[in-house]
């Protein structure tokens, strides 16, 4: 294995297993729910948006690593940044995970530690149910997010 791949196993499984940002925001907040059931992975992201900036950012939920890991890792993505920045950065996000894309194309710091699930195909559900969960919250749906 190479020292990157195992660099982000190494982010992966610390996210996994120490989730940033885990647990339940207060009010005022929004919030959204998303399952993928292809895994069992489910998701839940509250979230505190001051104007156009996300102030605070939390999930909480079960899953495997691969959607535990980005979903924290999402979380410490997003926080501060504008609504819009957040948009941007789940599209290329999602273009790096499904291989639309050419790693590195972008520089998205840490969340290239998923880019490996490009090769994974049933896994790009798991690495993206809390970014579709998130979009959700920031549109404030209350209905429940599928990957199917
Ligand atoms: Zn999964």
């Amino acid at each position: 294995m190479s020292d990157l791949k195992q660099l982000y196993q190494e982010v992966i499984l610390d996210h996994y297993r120490k989730p940033r940002n885990f647990g339940v925001l207060g009010a005022p907040r929004c919030e959204a729910a998303g399952h993928n059931p292809l895994c069992g992975d489910r998701v839940k992201v509250f979230l505190r948006v001051d104007g156009e900036r996300v102030e605070d950012i939390a999930f909480e939920g079960a899953g495997c690593a691969i959607s535990t890991a980005s979903a924290s890792l999402m979380t410490e993505a997003v926080k501060g940044k504008s609504v819009a920045d957040v948009k941007t950065l789940f599209s290329r996000f999602r273009d790096m995970v499904t291989g639309n894309e050419v790693v590195g194309a972008y520089d998205l710091g840490k969340l290239e530690a998923l880019a490996g699930v490009r090769d994974l195909p049933v896994r790009v559900k798991c690495a993206t149910l809390a970014w579709h969960t998130l979009q959700a919250a920031l549109d404030d749906q209350d209905e429940l997010v599928t990957t199917e």
